[in-house]
């Protein structure tokens, strides 16, 4: 019979203000197989480690339970602490009394003979455990960067700095995402462009990095360590390896249409570069207003191209990448402003989206930095911005904080006080959230040396009157209604995942959350890490950020990749499903079940086997099999029939 020893923590008070932790310590003195048994005030603590460690030595134990809280929090260290003190990692098992009994329950009597059953249940199991050893994989060290905009290029520059070479896949024709859309940004008030163009260059010369622009990413097998990604390279219309962009094709094409870099408030030709920045430098063809390709008459820019690198009948290409690990980094996107209706937007031409003010902030936007009425290209006078415009409403539209729209729109009310001396900017906003580094005293000085003024109240209907916006609302500090005229307004437009996250998040068999960004393994301890081993995540595809937080995330995101690849190889789980040869008839049910394709047929035998690698003991192929074949190593049928047994003999007991 195994030496087993009991320790249940106290969790400081957290346990056992509702557990009655010295009973049960001494009640399972006596019970079978347990041959120490023994409680203390925070198990995870030095000197409660050390407490263990000497039981182990003293009491000749193979086997140990601690009794704390849940086996995500600390699973690691006790099964660390269990190798060390020479016992096999897989025979440490957590009973969790915090978060599944003292937590959830207030009456002590109850609680205590709650986790009593707790603890024998897996005192059952861990009978049952067998010794196990880490599952062990070679590791492709080589990352995938899905998204280049600031947080991609943040995380491939350091992957790439720590000797890694990494592909960086973005869709469209340039890296640089939102943040090469803004003019200045808080809180220091620097040129957007300025600081993120030296990184877009380093990361389209850099030696470790390979640029995949205007590309998407299209399927993904295999498991972390071991991808094996296909990327769809899609037809630009021109061969980027001989175009020098010279950008005369740009110059010669008749035709303009609303460019999406300006928010349509500026036009481009058929054939573009998206901005005079971009990474690569290089134009494409719009395909759908490009006359050659709609009509046949036009070829304006084959004549201009001297170097002949343009061909209307390119083709998308497709490759396969080997990678080991995969940050997503697709960013974020506004709520559009048409589903603002009674903000007007999409109705009057002079409501805006923030972004389409950045550019209009923009010294090199579609008015030269000039703040100009998109309906008639007035001067505006008098503006006004009005926060939380989709956000915070979870009965018409999103119900969380975008988190930047505050300090946003202070910025633009500065910089366009700034802009236009004369002019009078108004924020309208439920409560200011400034919380980050130096965000206070911005809003602070907006108020003070730029004279915003900030109403506090909610803006009921917007209008058209006599060539300007009247906005109406309620003042609510004041308490009364309050009617204002303006040439422009700017929504602060909740920030939403980027279109098509919830399709790729498909193709990566990864989780969204109930608003559509990618969902993190844990808020507060795994927040870098997707819900799938090898996924990192980074930037607004998580949720929204500034871009302090942005470069911080895909800093931490890298560092994590970094570290997957710093080992010999890669340890894996070993407690994964099992198939009995004899048992099975080969039906493939659990290849139909199992969620992370782990499952494959052997079809020399007839029978179904399980890909090691793959596998993360889920457990849904154990319970779909009819013919009771399947088990998982450390949570058998005999395991889980013994725990149960635990249980109901209390029950029958009590
Ligand atoms: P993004 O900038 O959205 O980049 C994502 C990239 O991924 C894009 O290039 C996109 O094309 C690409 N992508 C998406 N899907 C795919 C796919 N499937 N495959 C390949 N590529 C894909 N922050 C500040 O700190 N200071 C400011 O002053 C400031 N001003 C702002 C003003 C406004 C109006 C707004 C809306 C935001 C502002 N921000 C500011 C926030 C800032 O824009 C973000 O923090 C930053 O851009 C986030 O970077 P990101 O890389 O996560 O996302
Ligand atoms: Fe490239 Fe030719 Fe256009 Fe110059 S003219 S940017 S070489 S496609
Ligand atoms: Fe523009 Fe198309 Fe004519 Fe070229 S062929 S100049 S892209 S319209
Ligand atoms: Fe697939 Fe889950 Fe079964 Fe493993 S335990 S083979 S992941 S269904
Ligand atoms: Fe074999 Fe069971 Fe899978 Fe059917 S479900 S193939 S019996 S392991």
């Amino acid at each position: 019979m195994k030496r087993m020893g009991l320790f249940i923590c106290h969790c400081g008070t957290n346990i056992a203000d509702t557990v009655d932790v010295e009973k049960l310590a001494k009640k399972f003195e006596s019970y079978p197989g347990i041959v120490f048994s023994t409680n203390y005030k925070y198990m995870c603590s030095h000197p409660g480690q050390a407490l263990i460690a000497d039981a182990i030595k003293e009491h000749g134990l193979d086997g140990v339970i601690i009794a704390a809280c849940s086996p995500t929090l600390h699973e690691t260290t006790f099964r660390k602490l269990a190798r060390q003190s020479g016992i096999n990692p897989y025979q440490c098992e957590i009973a969790n009394i915090r978060e599944q009994c003292s937590w959830v329950h207030k009456d002590k009597e109850k609680a205590t003979a709650k986790a009593e059953k707790i603890i024998k249940s897996i005192i059952e199991k861990a009978r049952l455990n067998e010794d196990l050893k880490p599952i062990e994989v070679d590791v492709t060290r080589k990352a995938l960067v899905i998204g280049g905009g600031v947080a991609g290029i943040q995380a491939a520059l350091d992957i790439a700095d720590a000797g890694y070479p990494v592909l960086l896949v973005e869709k469209e024709p340039s890296i640089g995402g939102h943040m090469a859309q803004l003019s200045e940004t808080f809180p220091t008030l620097d040129c957007s462009q300025c600081i993120l163009t030296p990184k877009m260059v380093e990361a389209g010369t850099h030696p470790n990095i390979e640029l995949l622009a205007y590309s998407e990413v299209k399927s993904v097998d295999g498991y972390v360590g071991n991808f094996t990604v296909t990327i769809e390279e899609k037809a630009t219309g021109i061969d980027w390896d001989i175009c020098t962009g010279c950008g005369q094709c740009s110059e010669v094409c008749p035709i303009s249409v609303p460019s999406e870099f300006e928010k349509g408030l500026g036009n481009r030709p058929a054939i573009y570069t998206p901005f005079p920045q971009a990474v690569p430098n290089k134009p494409i063809i719009d395909s759908e207003n490009c006359l050659e390709m709609k009509t046949g008459a036009c070829g304006l820019c084959v004549r201009e191209c001297e170097a002949e690198a343009i061909n209307f009948n390119m083709e998308p290409t497709y490759r396969e990448e080997e990678v080991g690990a995969i940050v997503v980094a697709t960013g974020y996107e506004l709520y559009p402003i048409m589903n603002l209706g009674e903000y007007g937007g999409g109705e009057i031409e002079d409501v805006i989206d923030g972004l389409a003010f950045e550019r209009l902030l923009s010294s090199s936007g579609p008015t030269n930095g000039k703040i100009r009425r998109p309906s008639d290209g007035k001067l505006v006078k008098d503006i006004v911005f009005i926060q939380c415009a989709g956000s915070r409403d979870p009965e018409k539209h999103k119900p969380y904080c975008s988190r930047i729209c505050c300090m946003y729109s202070t910025k633009q009310a500065m910089l366009y006080k700034h802009s236009v001396h004369d002019g009078q900017p108004y924020i309208f906003y439920i409560d200011i959230r400034s919380g980050g580094k130096g965000y206070e005293e911005f809003v602070e000085r907006a108020q003070r040396e730029d004279k915003v003024i900030y109403i506090r109240g909610k803006v009921s209907k917007l209008y058209r009157e006599n060539g300007k916006v009247k906005i109406a609302g309620v003042d609510t500090i004041a308490n009364k209604p309050i009617e204002l005229e303006a040439d422009l307004v700017v929504l602060a437009m909740a920030m939403i995942p980027t279109t098509g996250t919830e399709k790729l998040a498909n193709v990566l068999k990864l989780q969204t959350d109930a608003n559509g960004f990618l969902q993190e393994t844990h808020p507060k301890l795994r927040p870098l890490e997707s819900t799938t081993a090898g996924f990192y995540l980074a930037g607004c595809s998580q949720s929204p950020k500034d871009i302090p937080d942005t470069v911080s995330q895909a800093s931490g995101a890298a560092a994590k990749v970094v570290g997957l690849f710093s080992g010999e190889y890669l340890q894996l789980e070993p407690t994964i499903a099992t198939v009995d040869e004899e048992l099975c008839s080969g039906c493939g049910i659990c290849i139909s079940v199992c969620p992370y394709s782990a499952r494959e047929m052997d079809i020399g035998k007839g029978i179904a086997k399980v890909n090691e690698a793959l596998c993360v003991g889920c457990g849904a192929c154990v319970v779909a099999c009819p013919s009771g074949a399947t088990d998982q190593k450390n949570l058998t049928d005999e395991q889980i029939s013994s725990m149960a047994k635990a249980i109901l003999k209390g029950e029958k007991e009590s």
